[in-house]
């Protein structure tokens, strides 16, 4: 809005014609094929991928939007969370598409033999020599590995498994890569099962990851359109940043006009549905651009998203591909995540010390392959939920007993940093198919007549819900302790994303336990809706 953009009747057709092709799913298996340092021509080639298939997966959602039930396809702010996915629509179709020549051609569909072989010593001095009259190359250099030893998501973690990696559909003879057996294996199991889905979608066919030969060096044009979608996505992702609540406010219009202060099971369905694939396309993007930038530590990113002007990174890892982290340390995260749940909490409700949180595991390293951005936001919204229902629900009986102790003082004039409220655990457990994370607080539980409804979207029992400042987004956007009715749900969303999921358990009276559940990732699929 205000920008003026309009969605017209032509684009609207363009849209709703590409809302009917088919999704390609594009399995973590495949996100993570990259390894740590890509190859510039998979990225080009995965490129070419998301610039085809995004456009079908915003036009179903600028579809769904139009067509929301209840009449909350008129609320303003769903309108505009429209015109936004129309908008990156437009820019993804409009894009310049690359030029690829002979020459590229066979770099890219060729898996050149001798590249795998090639050793270090080989592979600097034809950069070095080149690098005058590349420039391009320069800031490249650092990004490419030593060899492709160096590369475990390709060599080792994923050799065993059927990983769905059909080849593009041109040029894939002469195929002498004998030291990667995967690739090999995948690409002939999987090359008769396309004759039983028809379709006519623009990415049928295609797969996200392609392999390409890591140490040679690519044409300029290469570059120039991994720099150009890289930009489009930056952009785009950026606009979506206040999808969630501006969704929110969407769904807040439409509870004051239709005078409910519930939502409805239609509208509950169709929030569920739009946020999930929200999450798939935010990880497609998100997945791309750190790809992208693989030199850059995401550890930074995944606080800053969740609190702005928190801690920056620690200490910079390997073990990330994209926003996927191959061996993510779920007691690493659990601690950053308490760290930043407590801050939020102390800030709130100004004590020097928020209530103490335990975190409990059999033993120091649990590893996994997981997002660790999901998993801190999980962790964040039901540590805060806990952190809250602590503080709230065992003020009145401290006090009282404080009161006791202290015969003098009156109820208003206790200081909260004079109570000691129980501590909240996180306990860790791990197992061959699942890891599980229990958050247990002693924060009175929740009515069991009220359990349903805290699954529902903009279910709060805060009285002020925080107010958004129009130009909202997310950077300049400080994480609020409570008030829109969107951690659980939003959280259950992101566990069942990749087959996980997320329960409450509450004792009326006493505390609640929330399970959460993550699957080992060794099988999940894309959901789609
Ligand atoms: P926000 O969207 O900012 O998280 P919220 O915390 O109100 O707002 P949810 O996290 O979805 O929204 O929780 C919904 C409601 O469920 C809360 O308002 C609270 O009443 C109840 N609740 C959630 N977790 C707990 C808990 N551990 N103990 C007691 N009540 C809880
Ligand atoms: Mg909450």
């Amino acid at each position: 809005m205000g920008t003026g953009w309009e969605l017209t009747s032509k684009l609207k057709d363009k849209i709703f014609k590409y809302a009917l092709y088919n999704q390609t799913p594009v399995s973590l298996r495949q996100m993570v094929q990259f390894g740590p340092s890509p190859s510039p021509g998979s990225i080009f080639l995965a490129s070419k991928f998301i610039v085809e298939e995004l456009p079908i997966r915003l036009a179903k959602k600028v579809k769904d939007l139009e067509l929301a039930p209840l009449g909350l396809n008129e609320s303003p702010s769903t309108i505009k969370v429209k015109n936004w996915y129309a908008q990156s629509f437009q820019e993804l179709t409009e894009l310049k598409k690359p030029i690829i020549d002979d020459n590229l051609k066979k770099l890219l569909y060729q898996s050149n033999s001798n590249t795998t072989n090639t050793n270090n010593t080989d592979n600097s001095s034809t950069i070095n020599s080149s690098l005058d009259d590349q420039p391009h190359l320069r800031e490249e250099i650092h990004k490419i590995p030593d060899s492709l030893d160096d590369n475990p998501a390709i060599n080792n973690i994923f050799s065993d498994d059927g990983i769905v990696v059909r080849h593009h559909h041109h040029h894939h003879h002469n195929h002498h890569n004998h030291n990667n057996h995967t690739i090999d294996r995948t690409r002939i199991s999987k090359s008769n099962d396309n004759t039983t889905i028809r379709t006519e979608s623009p990415t049928y066919g295609m797969t996200y990851f392609q392999p390409c030969p890591l140490n040679i060096i690519w044409p300029k044009e290469v570059y120039e359109y991994n720099k150009l979608v890289c930009e489009a996505l930056e952009k785009i992702k950026k606009r979506h940043d206040a999808t969630v609540a501006t969704m929110a406010q969407g769904v807040q219009e439409w509870k004051t006009k239709n005078k409910t202060v519930l939502v409805n099971s239609q509208i509950q369905t169709f929030l569920d549905r739009f946020y999930m694939s929200r999450i798939g396309i935010r990880m497609l993007i998100g997945q791309h651009i750190a790809l992208n930038m693989t030199t850059n530590s995401p550890t930074k990113q995944r606080i800053s998203t969740i609190i702005n002007g928190s801690q920056g990174a620690k200490t910079p890892r390997s073990n990330y591909v994209g926003v996927i982290c191959t061996d993510c340390n779920v007691g690493e995260i659990a601690e950053d995540a308490i760290e930043t749940a407590k801050y939020i909490c102390e800030e709130y409700y100004g004590l020097f010390e928020a209530p103490k949180i335990q975190l409990i595991a059999p033993n120091q390293d649990i590893n996994f392959m997981y997002v660790p951005g999901h998993l801190i936001h999980m962790l964040f919204e039901t540590l805060k939920n806990s952190l809250r229902a602590t503080i709230e629900f065992n003020i009145p009986k401290l006090k009282q007993k404080y009161m006791e102790e202290n015969p003098n003082i009156k109820y208003e004039e206790i200081d909260l940093n004079d109570l000691e409220f129980p501590s909240i655990k996180v306990i860790i457990s791990e197992g061959i198919e699942d890891i599980a994370i229990k958050i247990s607080d002693e924060g009175g539980g929740i009515p069991r007549s009220s359990l349903p409804l805290i699954w529902t979207y903009l279910y709060t029992t805060v009285n002020e819900t925080p107010i958004l400042e129009p130009e909202y987004n997310q950077t300049s956007f400080k994480a609020p302790m409570a008030g829109f009715g969107y951690g659980l749900p939003i959280s259950r969303l992101y566990a069942q994303y990749f087959g996980g999921d997320l329960k409450l358990i509450s004792m009326e009276g006493y505390g609640t336990d929330v399970y959460l559940h993550l699957n080992r990732l060794s099988s999940s699929n894309e959901p789609l809706p």
